[in-house]
């Protein structure tokens, strides 16, 4: 559900993803104010970050750095584009081999059917499998490379403080805390 928003805070958010796209050399997101709690995210198929009503009640501080991070996301949209056109044509393709094999079958004998068929639903699941894992990665790799490009823009102090109090609403895993302390650790050297 879209919220009305007072414009003044409106604006506010808008120059604020202004601010951190020109820093980062990218076109402006779009921004939608949503109820729902999940959390503040970047949907790189419409260039549009969500922002919901627990995350706009943040201090301003910690504010400033969830915008800075899913604008950080909107650098990554071609790469992300790139991996849905992937998976779009890699499942296409996997899905036309049955396809293909049962369009060329000489005949109906029930072996020449079911055992490539077999051997088709045993490489979709491994290859489903392979997918999840590597999409799981490319998504933590997402997540780390926007966090430090909020860092960059913040400071890695502010960064930590703002996931560290994200985490207390369950949307931050530990590996990015962990990535942003040791950012803060080396910055300090
Ligand atoms: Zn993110």
């Amino acid at each position: 559900m879209i919220v009305k928003r007072p414009r003044a805070e409106e604006a506010h958010i808008l120059s604020l993803v202004a601010a951190d796209a020109a820093a980062l050399h990218v076109a402006p997101p779009h921004v939608r104010f949503v109820t729902r709690s999940s959390g503040p995210c970047y949907e790189a198929l419409f260039n549009r970050i969500e922002l919901d009503r627990a995350t706009l009640a943040l201090p301003e501080p910690l504010l400033r750095i969830v915008v800075a991070h899913e604008v950080g996301h909107a650098t990554q949209r071609g790469t992300m584009l790139l991996d849905f056109a992937w998976t779009v044509l890699s499942v296409t393709m996997l899905l036309s081999i049955p396809c293909i094999v049962f369009a060329l079958s000489p005949d109906q004998e029930l072996w020449r059917v079911s055992v490539p068929g077999f051997a088709f639903v045993v490489a979709f699941f491994v290859c489903g499998k392979i997918w999840r894992t590597r999409s799981v990665e490319r998504s933590d790799a997402f997540e780390l490379d926007a966090d430090a490009k909020a860092a960059s823009l913040c400071g890695a102090a502010s960064a930590l403080a703002a996931l560290e109090a994200m985490s207390t609403r369950g949307h931050i895993d530990t590996a990015r805390l962990d990535a942003m302390r040791a950012r803060l650790i080396s910055n300090s050297r």
